[in-house]
């Protein structure tokens, strides 16, 4: 794109474009960044920088950039049948087939898709279903949602009000009513002289504390991210998972795995609930659903919440325009068959991640990698200023910034949370591809050394 173009781009977006999730005065000064191709693991920006995406966009395109079976299957369905909603006792085909396919696919008895366009709106969804589900079965007072601090669940009302995050509850009143947060498992910092074996099963009790002060015929379910991603790829130890599990069937709390980012084989699994072990009785999925090709989410209710939805809840007063929409669930399929067709989850689980692993491993080791966690295709690395002890930067969050912008100049794409460099790249990375992460990611480690201070490797 030639430079006058690019600045012209830039001037109407700092005009006319709020951004989320950034501070849009500095950013209107900075100027935007405009990409304008991907191909694999790889996108192009206006510049004409080639950039490794290791971050999947937003922990999303999990086959790759470029595929052109989608592009394809997306407009042969707008030329057919564009829209039409599942509202007036109608539908169309690749909803149905999605929906079976969903069925097929999802762990347990998650046999039940109600269609969203987003992880947020799925979990809108999940908290009016909910409390109706308990409230048809006369226990309307059985209301109480316990999510946890630092986690994330979407940006609308209801998902920013599951999650933990206190940026986001500052900004428009939120929580509202009747949710509540425990402490989010992180032995890293939280865990003390406990082994993470140890540490995970009291984590989860922190549950059951919690049950038990508010009354468990208060509270109707329990969520969390298997993987907990935005904080920092908090990867709980695993016996936090059956824990939870346990004293959700003891309290009969409905347990829901938000399966937003672990879903559609991020961690080498197809679930995340069969990465850890355990099983929920509602699961939200969006991102990998179609791969970020299209918007669409889903929740999957188990058979027993389907049924009394179905036979106690009487008309669903509860819907989207685009709920089940055919061209976004036309990508979906196509998604999940190249997934399947490509045993893109099977190779990431038995041969790239082992590598991503143990090349993940070694940058555990450079001097300012206080620790490198990973799960399939997730991770993340923990910067510090002193290796020898597990604790944060005391200006926490200025450290993070550097390393990712060295990392971007050597045509990397990583994200920083906090002082945590993440990982999530499409599942299609190669081993190749894995040691030019390795490169660029040591590389921009050293230089963030340099600035803070830390000892050069
Ligand atoms: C991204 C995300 C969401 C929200 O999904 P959107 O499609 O951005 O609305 C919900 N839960 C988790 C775990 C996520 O990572």
């Amino acid at each position: 794109m030639d430079h006058n173009h690019l600045q012209q781009l830039q001037q109407l977006d700092a005009a006319y474009h709020l951004h989320p999730f950034n501070d849009n005065a500095a950013l209107a000064k900075k100027g935007t960044r405009i990409l304008t191709r991907g191909e694999g693991c790889y996108v192009w920006d206006a510049e004409g920088n080639k950039l490794l995406d290791a971050f999947a966009g937003l922990w999303c395109v999990n086959v790759g950039y470029g595929r052109k079976e989608l592009g394809e299957v997306a407009s042969r369905q707008m030329q057919q049948l564009a829209y039409y909603n599942s509202f007036f006792s109608c539908t169309t085909e690749p909803t149905v087939q999605l929906a079976a396919k969903l069925a097929e696919l999802t762990p347990g008895d998650l046999n039940h898709a109600f269609f969203t366009n987003s992880g947020s709106e799925a979990n809108d969804t999940i908290l009016r279903m909910v409390r109706h589900f308990w409230a048809v079965q006369d226990q309307p007072q059985k209301n109480i949602l316990i999510g946890r601090h630092n986690g994330y669940h979407g940006s609308t009302v209801a998902g920013a009000s599951l999650g933990g995050m206190k940026g986001m509850h500052k900004q428009g009143g939120l929580p509202i009513p009747d949710i509540h947060h425990i402490d989010e498992p992180f032995w890293f910092i939280d865990g003390g002289d406990l082994s993470p074996e140890e540490y995970g099963v009291l984590a989860a009790r922190r549950l059951e504390a919690k049950i038990l002060e508010l009354g468990p015929e208060r509270v109707a379910a329990f969520i969390g991210e298997p993987i907990m991603g935005a904080i920092g790829v908090y990867i709980p130890p695993m016996t936090y998972w059956p824990e939870i599990e346990r004293i959700c069937r003891k309290y009969d709390v409905l347990l829901i795995a938000d399966e937003v980012i672990c879903g559609f084989g991020r961690t080498g699994e197809w679930f995340g609930q069969q990465y850890f072990g355990f099983q929920a009785d509602i699961m939200p999925i969006a991102k990998g659903l179609s791969s970020g090709y299209i918007p669409i989410g889903a929740v999957m209710f188990n058979d027993r919440v389907a049924k009394v939805l179905a036979e106690k809840g009487g008309e669903l007063a509860h819907g989207y325009t685009y709920s089940g929409h055919p061209v976004c669930a036309a990508v979906a399929l196509e998604n999940i068959r190249i997934l399947q067709e490509e045993n893109i989850v099977d190779t990431a689980k038995n041969v790239v991640g082992p590598y991503l692993a143990q090349r993940w491993a070694e940058l555990g080791e450079h001097p300012l990698v206080g620790e490198a966690r990973i799960a399939g295709m997730v991770g993340a690395l923990e910067l510090v200023p002193d290796k020898s002890k597990r604790q944060f930067f005391a200006d926490r969050g200025s450290v993070g910034v550097v390393c990712r912008d060295f990392a971007l100049k050597e045509g990397l794409i990583l994200r920083a949370t906090w002082d945590a460099m993440l990982l999530s790249p499409p599942l299609v990375m190669t081993t190749a591809q894995v040691d030019e992460m390795f490169d660029k990611v040591w590389t921009a480690l050293n230089r963030t050394a340099e600035v803070v201070g830390v000892a050069r490797a």
